[in-house]
């Protein structure tokens, strides 16, 4: 049994995991309440900066970062609401990478894909297949 304090309000509970990391299933209940009020108000101002929210909503701006980031809050275009790419810093909406280094990222990956599938490997494959398809 995992038992640990609530960051938040400091009670024992049985921690089971999920997205709200060291908090007792109360103060979840009462985040996901506040989550509610906080894409209310964005929905009602959606030119609110993300200072507003907070003092509006009496929730940390951490709090509202996670939550762009979890890609659960979203914001209008003419929001002022913004977080920082993690990896070239320009100002995005929600996730973690602007759509500039989510491409690269794309792009890396593909190449590293691409060098554990040798061209001689594919070639053999595609012949060994064709030869398949002959054959039946
Ligand atoms: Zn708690
Ligand atoms: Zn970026």
């Amino acid at each position: 049994m995992d038992v640990r304090n609530c960051r938040q309000c400091g009670r024992l509970f049985n921690y089971i995991g999920g997205s709200y990391r060291n908090l007792c299933p109360n103060c979840i209940e009462a985040l996901e309440d506040k989550f509610g009020e906080v894409k209310q108000y964005i929905e009602e101002h959606r030119t609110a900066s993300i200072g507003q929210v907070s003092e509006e909503c009496d929730v940390s701006v951490k709090q509202i970062e996670q939550w762009i980031r979890e890609e659960r809050l979203t914001f209008a275009d003419d929001s002022p609401i913004g977080i920082a790419c993690e990896a070239c810093g320009a100002t995005i909406k929600s996730g973690r990478f602007c759509e500039n280094c989510k491409n690269s990222l794309a792009s890396q990956l593909g190449s590293v894909y691409k060098k554990e599938s040798t061209p001689t490997a594919n070639k053999n494959f595609k012949d060994s297949a064709r030869m398949r398809f002959l054959d039946k």
